[in-house]
């Protein structure tokens, strides 16, 4: 029995899987439309010239950007199209003038590679204060701390990478702009999964995740078009691939993302209660916390390298999560590899029978 009740369409738009997939957060899986889309695109250009074809395509591109837009409240002439999450916010801080030395505040939960990005920049990094050992931010302490100081800029990663806790990126936008300081967002995790309208200055993400879309897309949205996103777009560019994006996000719509966003909150829930304790592993998030990414703590004693090992024996019994390693998250307070298990829409109770059965079986 499917979880969701989009779950039988979910299953029926794509290929029957050769394994068990709860592997969302790495790389959904594109339906059949698609598929079809990227390799009809891909036989146009070569039937009538790249260019040529590119051309033709000019109103769905343009319907891409529309709708992507919508996704996180900007305006389509904000949408910069680029390779990936990191490759737009590598963009971003190349184009955009940052003061030398500037102060980014960021969350517990930040993405150790945006992190290096900072880092190489010669930015000064400082972490917003959290609630909790799940890294959610306090956002009473934020404002508080907003008072006395501001950063030049605040960056959100809405969701991790190592673990499920969605951050209160709405109201924190709120509170920045009170004192004038810009935000970021990183929704590579979150577009898809939970609402990405927060307001912000500036959104990145990519299309493989969540709104599974092909691979080698990713999207840098501003509010402000000054920054001119013309000269942060790739000129050369997987076209098929933007185009294959644009299909992935209409396909979400017609699902109604409200509905995907509350279908996809409520497979989490039911993960996290299925698993949690499961051979001794920990479910790291609160479990009903409104995302489809669930993290679980290894049994006490175990090593990073056992967690990688315990990815590899699912991996050989048909069932694909990620080991998600500490250089996800090296301001996170988890300082253990954890499991990731993170299912799309067309997951089944029954996957999640596998998964704890195989679980329970590991003490070794
Ligand atoms: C995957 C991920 C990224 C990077 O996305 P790419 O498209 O691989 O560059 C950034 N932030 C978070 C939270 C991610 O999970």
């Amino acid at each position: 029995m499917y979880i969701s009740e989009l779950g039988d369409l979910w299953h029926r738009s794509r290929v029957a899987p050769d394994i068990v997939h709860l592997d969302s957060a790495a790389a959904s899986r594109s339906s059949d439309a698609v598929i079809g889309e990227v390799t009809d695109h891909l036989w146009r250009e070569s039937a009538r010239g790249a260019y040529v074809a590119a051309e033709q395509c000019a109103e769905r591109l343009d319907r891409a950007r529309r709708d992507l837009a919508a996704m996180v409240g900007h305006d389509p002439d904000g949408i910069a199209f680029r390779e990936s999450a990191l490759s737009a916010l590598r963009a971003l801080l190349t184009y955009w003038n940052m003061p030398v030395s500037a102060t980014v505040w960021v969350c517990p939960t930040e993405y150790g590679p945006n992190l290096d990005q900072f880092e190489r920049r010669g930015y000064s990094v400082h972490t917003m204060p959290s609630t909790d050992d799940t890294g959610r931010v306090n956002t009473d302490a934020l404002e508080n701390m907003l008072q006395f100081e501001q950063p030049d800029v605040i960056h959100v990663c809405h969701i991790g990478s190592h673990s499920g806790v969605v951050q209160p990126a709405a109201k924190i936008v709120e509170l920045a702009h009170r004192v004038g300081v810009p935000v970021v967002v990183d929704a590579a995790q979150a577009i898809g999964q939970v609402d990405c309208v927060t307001g912000a200055d500036i959104v990145y993400g990519t299309s493989r995740k969540w709104l599974a879309g092909p691979r080698g897309v990713g999207f840098l949205s501003v509010s402000d078009t000054s920054l001119r996103p013309v000269e942060i777009e790739s000129s050369e560019a997987f076209i098929a691939g933007r185009i294959g994006f644009g299909t992935a996000v209409q396909e979400l719509q017609s699902y109604g993302l409200e509905r995907v966003r509350r279908e996809l909150a409520t497979i989490g829930e039911r993960t996290r209660t299925r698993l949690d304790g499961v051979g001794s592993w920990q479910v790291v998030e609160p479990l009903d916390e409104p995302s489809a990414i669930t993290t679980l703590a290894p049994p006490p004693g175990w090593q990073d390298s056992d967690v990688a090992a315990a990815r590899e024996a699912l991996r050989s019994r048909g069932i694909l999560v990620t080991c998600a390693d500490t250089w996800r998250a090296p301001l996170s307070r988890e300082e253990r590899s954890v499991l990731r298990i993170s299912p799309h829409l067309d997951v089944e109770d029954t996957h999640l029978d596998r998964l704890a059965a195989e679980l329970l079986g590991m003490g070794w």
